[in-house]
Order: structure tokens, then sequence, then C-alpha cells
């Protein structure tokens, strides 16, 4: 990497400015300070656009109620046609019944007793239909301001550390996490990541990124070679 830790904060900080509707989990965490609520507005944005997730969110909120008991009480077709806006709505229909019931008996309840533990990552991913990716994003959105370490990864994230340098090309979701986690540990991370999806979305694009106005280049490998097609394209 070209650049340190604190230049590539610093600067992103200058540059992106957060807003909570572009992103579902803490748009839902500041509005509500409710782990569960996170967790099913973090599994409506899966194969779906925060704008539309955050939509079918409100709507299940409005038509259903978006707590253990509602969820798992519910018909399944009521919680489907609130979801019908986001992608793959059947099957997260299905899911979210079946999680709301299982934190319901085991947790009686309540998520924070699942979240509050030292293995609540591996708890929350003996879950059908959470992930790596969707467990971080939890536990960071809820917990990352008691110093809970995990570091999210999406596509973008994944397309930035490379192209930065920050990662091998080849690397997979738990080298990224891990790298990222160590090396802006003194940073907020959960600011970062929000940085570093924004700067996927509006400046270091997959197709075309927007070098020459990029606030980072000068840290960057995949700028410094440009003229290098083979490593280029093992980084979009
Ligand atoms: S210089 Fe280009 S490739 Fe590098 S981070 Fe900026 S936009 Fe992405």
């Amino acid at each position: 990497m070209k650049c340190t830790a604190e230049t590539i904060f610093h600067k992103l900080s200058a540059t992106y400015i957060i807003k909570e509707e572009d992103f579902i989990a803490y748009y839902v965490w500041l509005k509500t300070k409710d782990c569960f609520k996170v967790l099913v507005a973090t599994i409506l944005s899966q194969n779906s656009t925060d704008k539309s997730a955050i939509k079918a969110y409100l709507e299940l909120e409005r038509k259903v109620g978006v707590t253990p008991e509602k969820l798992s009480n519910a018909n399944l077709a009521d919680i489907e046609s609130a979801l019908k806006i986001s992608g793959l709505y059947r099957t997260k229909a299905k899911r979210l019944k079946e999680i709301s019931r299982i934190i319901l008996e085991r947790y009686n309840g309540l998520i924070d007793s699942l979240l509050n533990t030292s293995n609540a990552r591996d708890e929350l991913l003996k879950l059908e239909g959470i992930g790596e990716k969707t467990a971080d994003v939890v536990l960071l959105t809820c917990y990352g301001y008691y110093g809970y370490k995990v570091f999210p990864v999406d596509t973008h994230i994944t397309r930035v550390s490379k192209r930065l340098g920050i990662v091998p090309t080849n690397a997979k979701y738990s080298l990224i996490s891990s790298t990222l986690k160590e090396l802006f540990s003194a940073y907020d991370l959960l600011h970062l990541h929000h940085m570093l999806i924004a700067h996927g979305r509006q400046t270091c694009k997959a197709r075309k990124p927007l070098c020459n106005s990029c606030i980072i280049k000068e840290c960057c490998e995949y700028y410094s070679h440009r003229d290098g097609e083979a490593w280029r394209s093992n980084t979009s």
C-alpha cells in the first residue's frame, strides 16, 4: 500500500458525507437502536439496493411489525406481500419467519442475548440465510461502538481494497476483512465501512473508475499500473 491508513481515512473523511438513508442497517439502527430490526433490515438488503430494501422494511413494519413475535406469528403471505419490492422476497419472507421463531424459542425473543456473547458471530452464522457479510454488518452496526471488532466486506470494498493494493488481487472475504480491521484499528470501523462503499459507488466504479478525480489516487496501485491491463483486469 502506498499511503498510511491515516492518510486514506482522513482523505475519505474529507470527501464523503455519509447519509444514513444510503445504508439500510445504519438507517434502521439510528432510528430504532434495536438489533433485531437491524438484522431484518440487513437480510432485506441482500440482492437488493439499500433504497428498495428501506421501502420493503418500512412496508414490513407497517403491515406486519418487525419483532420476533409478530414475524413468527404472521402469515407468510402477509410478509411476502410487504417485501415484494425487494429482491428474492419469497426466500427472505421464509427466512425472516424462521429466524424470528428461533430467536423467540432459543433466546426468549431477545436478540441481545445472542449478540452479547463472545461467540455471537458463530451463532449468527448458524442461522439460515445469514452469511459472513450479514453477520458482520449487524455486529459492527449494533456493537461497533463498544469495541466489537469486525469488518463487513461487500463488492465495493473488495474492489477498492484490491485496487489500492491493501490486499492481493485474489484475496477472499476473510483476508480482506481481517486486513482492513487490523490496518484501520485506530479508527471508527463503521465510518470506514460506509466511506469505502461510498467511494466504490461514486468514484472507484467497477467499469470506469474516475481515477483522475480520485482523492486517493496517489495511494493506489491500480492507478500506478494504469497501463498494465493484466493487473487491472484482476481487480474489476
Ligand atoms: S485511483 Fe482509481 S482505481 Fe484507485 S482508488 Fe481511485 S478511483 Fe479507484
